[in-house]
C-alpha cells in the first residue's frame, strides 16, 4: 500500500533534534518511557473492553513484551493493547500537543548550556521521542482494538516521517529502535544486552502491574519467555519493603515527570471501606498548573486494577499538583465518574486525604525547613485557594501557609509567628496587596508603617486579594489591608495630640471639600491622611469596597463590575500639600489655577500606587507644561 511521508510539526522537529544529539545523559530511561506508553495502552483497553464488551478486541492475555536482535541490532517493544489508528498515529507520534511543551522549547532556547538544556528536558519528559537517544530509526506497527487495518510508522527523526497502511498488524503497538553503536563512554550503552534490559526494567518498571516479557528472536531453540517485573503494587506493599528509589519511579510513570518528587505519602486506611493511598508531591510547579486544562496525576485503581487517571474526586482544587494512587477494595469495577460524586465513602476518603496531605507539609515545616520552602515556593498560590474554598480545612491550611513580610528580605512568616511579633497595642495584622514585592514596598501605603516599625504581610498573588477578605481574621485578630479605610495608628504610637489633629482639619477644611468637588468623577471623598510621611498623597479603598485589582479580576471573569470611586489622602507634613493650602487660601473665589495642581495631586497618587493616568497625554502635558516654567 502506498507510503505518504509528513513533516514533523515544528516543535516536534526540535524536540527530535534535542534528542538526537541527545543532551540527557541517563539514556536507559528510553525504556521506561516506552515500556510506560505500552502499560497506559493495556490500562486503556481494559477500561474500553469494560465500558463495552461488544468491542472485539483480544483481552485474554495482556502483556509486553521486549524483543532484541542482537545482529540487526533492534530492540521491540511490543504490547497487546488499545493501539492507535491510523489517524492517532499522524496526531498523536507526529505532533506535541502536551501544552507545556511550546513553553519548554522556549526555556530550552534561553538555556545557555548543556547541563540547562539537559535539567529542562528532564523536567517535561519527552516521552516515544526518548528513543531517538539511543535508535538513528524508530518504527511503529499499531492496529486499534476493534479496527482491521493498522498503521506503520517510521522516521528517522530527521524532520519527517512516513505513515503506511498495512493490511495483517497484529492488536496492539510494536515500537522498533534501530539502535546507534554502543558508545559506553556517552552513557550510550548496549541495550541488545539481556542483563542491561533487565536490569533497566528492574529498576524503572519493576511495580507496572502488567508483565513485562523478555522474549528472544522466533528460531527453534527459543526458550519460554521470562516475566522481568514483580507487578507488585508498592502501594500494597510495607513501607520497609519498598525502596525510595522504587516509589521516585512508580511517580515517574505516574507524572511523566522525569525528577524525583519532593515528598511520597503513604496512607493506609482499614476498616469498613478500606483503601491504600500512594501519594506524591512533585519538586516543581508544572506550567499548565493554572490553566483549565491541567491534567491531574491522580489514579483510582480497585482492587489493584487501574480505573481512571486525572480522578479530580478524590482531592480538592487546590491539592490538585499532587499525584499517585488510590487503591479503594470496595468499589464497583465499572464505577463512573457520575457515582464517585456522589459517594459518601468518596466523600470520606477526599477529607481523609486532604487533611493527610496539609499535615505532611505541617510536619515538613518543622523537620526540614528547606523542602517546606520549596514547597511553599511552588505550590502556595494553589494551595491559598483552599483558604477561599475549604473553610472546613481553613485552619490547616493557614498552619501550612507562609508569607513575605516587612519582616524579614529572605525568610518568610506564619501569621502565628506575625501574632507573636505584634506590637504593644497594636490590634490588627496588617497587609498589602499587589503585583511584586518590590511594587508592595515602595507603595506609599507603606511609609507610616515603615516609620513606625510595623510589620505588614507582603501578598503579590492573585489568589491574595480574596483569601484575605473570606479569612477575615486570625486569632482574634483582623486581617486589615493598608491601603483600605482609615488608618490611625497613633492609638498604637501616641505622637500627635487630637488637639494638634482639630486644628490641622480646621486648616485644611476648605481646600478639603474644595478638591472632592473637582475631583468629583473620580474620588469620593478627599481627607488628610495618618498613613504618608514622604508622599504628598496617596488613593485608598473604602473599608467595604472591591480594590482596584479585585475589580480588574472580576472583570477578566466577564463579570459586571461598577468602578469604585476612591479616597484621597493628602499628606498635611508635605510641602506640596502644605503651599497647596496656602495657594487656595490664597486665591480667593477664582481658583481655576488650581484645579489643575489637584488633578496632578491625584494622579500622583495613582501612579504611586502602581496604577495608570486615566488620560496619560494630558497628564504629560501638564508635567511638561510645569517643567518648562520651572527652568
Ligand atoms: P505521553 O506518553 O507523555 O503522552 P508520548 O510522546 O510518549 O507522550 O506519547 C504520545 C501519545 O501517543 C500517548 O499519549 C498515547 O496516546 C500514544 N501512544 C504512545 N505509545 C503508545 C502505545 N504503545 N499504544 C497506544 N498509544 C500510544
Amino acid at each position: 500500500m502506498a507510503t505518504e511521508t509528513f513533516e514533523f510539526q515544528v516543535e516536534a522537529r526540535q524536540l527530535l533534534q534535542l534528542m538526537i544529539h541527545s543532551v540527557y545523559s541517563n539514556k536507559d530511561v528510553f525504556l521506561r518511557e516506552l515500556v510506560s506508553n505500552a502499560s497506559d495502552a493495556l490500562d486503556k483497553l481494559r477500561l474500553a473492553k469494560l465500558r463495552d464488551d461488544t468491542l472485539d478486541a483480544d483481552v485474554s492475555d495482556p502483556h509486553i513484551e521486549i524483543e532484541v536482535d542482537r545482529d540487526a541490532r533492534t530492540l521491540t517493544v511490543r504490547d497487546n493493547g488499545i493501539g492507535m489508528s491510523y489517524d492517532e498515529v499522524g496526531r498523536l507520534i507526529g505532533t506535541i500537543a502536551n501544552s507545556g511543551t511550546a513553553q519548554f522549547l522556549k526555556e530550552l532556547k534561553e538555556a545557555e548550556d548543556e547541563a540547562g538544556a539537559e535539567g529542562l528536558i528532564g523536567q517535561f519528559g519527552v516521552g516515544f521521542y526518548s528513543g531517538f537517544m539511543v535508535a538513528d530509526e524508530m518504527t511503529l506497527l499499531t492496529r486499534r482494538a476493534g479496527e482491521s487495518h493498522g498503521t506503520r510508522w517510521s522516521s528517522r527523526g530527521e524532520g519527517t516521517y512516513t505513515l503506511e497502511r498495512v493490511d495483517d498488524a497484529p492488536q496492539g503497538t510494536a515500537v522498533t529502535l534501530h539502535l546507534k553503536p554502543a558508545d559506553p563512554d556517552n552513557q550510550l550503552h548496549d541495550y541488545t544486552s539481556e542483563w542491561k534490559i533487565r536490569e533497566i526494567v528492574k529498576r524503572y518498571s519493576d511495580f507496572i502491574t502488567w508483565p513485562i516479557k523478555l522474549v528472544q528472536p522466533k528460531g527453534d531453540d527459543a526458550p519460554e519467555p521470562e516475566t522481568l517485573n514483580s507487578m507488585k503494587a508498592l502501594w500494597a506493599r510495607s513501607r520497609d519493603e519498598v525502596s525510595d528509589d522504587e516509589y521516585h519511579e512508580l511517580y515517574k510513570h505516574i507524572s511523566h515527570d522525569w525528577r524525583d518528587p519532593l515528598e511520597t505519602i503513604r496512607l493506609q486506611a482499614e476498616g469498613t471501606f478500606e483503601y491504600q493511598a500512594l501519594l506524591f508531591v512533585p519538586s516543581h510547579a508544572p506550567h499548565d498548573l493554572f490553566t483549565q486544562n491541567h491534567r491531574r496525576g491522580l489514579q483510582l485503581y480497585v482492587k489493584r486494577v487501574f480505573i481512571m487517571d486525572d480522578c479530580e474526586e478524590l482531592l480538592p482544587s487546590y491539592l490538585r499538583f499532587v499525584k499517585g494512587v488510590v487503591d479503594a477494595q470496595d468499589l464497583s469495577l465499572n464505577v463512573s465518574r457520575e457515582i464517585l460524586q456522589q459517594d459518601r465513602h468518596i466523600r470520606a476518603m477526599r477529607s481523609r486525604l486532604t487533611k493527610k496531605v496539609l499535615s505532611t507539609v505541617k510536619e515538613m515545616r518543622t523537620k526540614d525547613a528547606e523542602r517546606y520552602a520549596t514547597f511553599w515556593r511552588e505550590f502556595g498560590a494553589v494551595v491559598k485557594e483552599g483558604l477561599v474554598t475549604d473553610a472546613e480545612n481553613r485552619d490547616a491550611i493557614l498552619a501550612v501557609a507562609s508569607f513575605a513580610s516587612t519582616h524579614g528580605e529572605e525568610e518568610q512568616t506564619t501569621l502565628a509567628a506575625y501574632v507573636e511579633r505584634m506590637k504593644d497595642g497594636q490590634e490588627d495584622i496588617y497587609y498589602l496587596t499587589g503585583e511584586s514585592r518590590q511594587a508592595v514596598e515602595n507603595s506609599p501605603h507603606m511609609e507610616a508603617f515603615r516609620a513606625k516599625g510595623i510589620e505588614v504581610l507582603l501578598l503579590t498573588d492573585p489568589v491574595d486579594e480574596v483569601w484575605v477578605d473570606a479569612v477575615g481574621e486570625f486569632q482574634g485578630k483582623r486581617l486589615r489591608s493598608v491601603a483600605k479605610g482609615e488608618i490611625d495608628l497613633d492609638g498604637e504610637d501616641e505622637q500627635s495630640t487630637d488637639a494638634e489633629k482639630e486644628k490641622q482639619a480646621e486648616t485644611y477644611a476648605g481646600l478639603l471639600g474644595w478638591m472632592k468637588e473637582q475631583l468629583a468623577e473620580d474620588v469620593k471623598e478627599v481627607r488628610l491622611s495618618s498613613r504618608l510621611t514622604v508622599s504628598p498623597a496617596c488613593v485608598v479603598s473604602d473599608a467595604g469596597d472591591l480594590t482596584p485589582a479585585l475589580e480588574n479580576m472580576y472583570r477578566a471573569m466577564g463579570q459586571e463590575v461598577p468602578r469604585a470611586k476612591r479616597i484621597l489622602e493628602l499628606n498635611p507634613g508635605h510641602a506640596l500639600v502644605q503651599g497647596l493650602n496656602r495657594a487656595y487660601q490664597e486665591a480667593g473665589e477664582d481658583r481655576s489655577a488650581l484645579t489643575e495642581t489637584a488633578e496632578l495631586l491625584h494622579t500622583l497618587a495613582v501612579l504611586a500606587e502602581g496604577g495608570q493616568p486615566k488620560d496619560p497625554a494630558r497628564f504629560v502635558k501638564l508635567v511638561a507644561e510645569r517643567l518648562e516654567r520651572a527652568l
